[in-house]
C-alpha cells in the first residue's frame, strides 16, 4: 500500500492536481475539505460542528478529521494507495495519521509540497470564489485568516517530514499540466 500526501497553503492547486494524480496511478484521493463539505451538505451532526469554523477560515477539531481519515482507510482496503489532500494540517495530525498508518503495517511514501506564495494564493482563491461559492474563498479577512492558520498550524510539517527524509517540494507557479508532470515524476 503507498501513502502519499499532498502539501501546501489553500489555493496551492492540490484538489486539482490530486484528481488527476488518483485518476493517473489509481490511487484513493482523501480530502478532508471535500469530506467536511459533504456533512455540510448532509446537515450532519459532524458538518453542523464544522461549519462555523470552515466559514470563518479556521481549522476544524483534530479528532474530527482524524476519524474520517481512519473510516475512508478503512473502508478502502483494497486500492492500490492513498493520496491525502489537506490532511495532516498539524502535527498532531500527522503524529496520529503516522500512528495509524503504522498499526496498519504501513508508513507515509512521500510527501509533495506544492510552493506558492501568499500573494499567488490571494489572485488563486478570488478566481476559484467566482466558480466554486465557497464561504470561505468569498472575504478578504477569511483568506487572510486562511493563510495565516497555514503559516501557524500547518507549515511546522514541513520540518517533522524533513526530518523523516520524506519532503520533496515543487514549484506551483505554473501551468496544471507542467506541475502534474513535475510530481508525477516523484511518484
Ligand atoms: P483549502 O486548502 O483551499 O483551504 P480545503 O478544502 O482543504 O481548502 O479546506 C477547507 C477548510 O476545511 C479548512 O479551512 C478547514 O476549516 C477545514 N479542514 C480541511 N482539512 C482540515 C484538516 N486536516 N484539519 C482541520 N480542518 C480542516
Amino acid at each position: 500500500m503507498k501513502y502519499y500526501l499532498l502539501f501546501g497553503p489553500p489555493g496551492a492547486g492540490k484538489g486539482t492536481q490530486a484528481k488527476l494524480l488518483a485518476d493517473k496511478y489509481n490511487l484513493r484521493h482523501i480530502s478532508t475539505g471535500d469530506l467536511l463539505r459533504r456533512e455540510i451538505s448532509n446537515k450532519s451532526e459532524l458538518g453542523l460542528a464544522a461549519k462555523a469554523l470552515m466559514d470563518a477560515g479556521n481549522l476544524v477539531d483534530d479528532s474530527i478529521v482524524e476519524k474520517m481519515i481512519e473510516n475512508e482507510i478503512d473502508g478502502n482496503p483494497t486500492v492500490p494507495g492513498f493520496l491525502f489532500d489537506g490532511f495532516p494540517r498539524t502535527v498532531a495530525q500527522a503524529e496520529a495519521l503516522d500512528a495509524l498508518l503504522e498499526k496498519r503495517g504501513g508508513a507515509i511514501d512521500k510527501v509533495i509540497s506544492i510552493i506558492i506564495d501568499d500573494a499567488l494564493v490571494y489572485e488563486r482563491i478570488a478566481h476559484r470564489a467566482a466558480v466554486e461559492k465557497r464561504k470561505d474563498d468569498s472575504n478578504s479577512d477569511i483568506i487572510k485568516n486562511r493563510i495565516k492558520t497555514y503559516h501557524q498550524m500547518t507549515e511546522p510539517l514541513v520540518d517533522y517530514y524533513k526530518d523523516k527524509g520524506k519532503y520533496f517540494e515543487i514549484e506551483g507557479d505554473g501551468t496544471i499540466e507542467e506541475i502534474f508532470n513535475k510530481i508525477s515524476s516523484l511518484i
